[in-house]
């Protein structure tokens, strides 16, 4: 049981929505970034070093973890 709350836990943190401080776009890793090319399941941490946000462009710096 206690492995079960365990691997649910890390599935949650990897699937952790981030968003941009600039203009409040939300990257869901469950969507990605269509419009980018980014599949679905694609994890913040996994983005392209050059991607940017898709409404106002700033890169990744500027997106923290959202509090959930
Ligand atoms: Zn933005």
């Amino acid at each position: 049981m206690k492995i079960l709350i365990l691997k649910s836990n890390i599935l949650n943190f990897h699937m952790l929505k981030y968003k941009c401080t600039v203009c409040d776009y939300v990257y869901d890793p469950e969507i990605g970034d269509p419009d980018s090319g980014i599949k679905p399941g694609t994890l913040f941490e996994d983005l392209p070093a050059d991607w940017a946000c898709p409404l106002c462009g700033v890169g990744k710096d500027e997106f923290e973890k959202e509090n959930q």
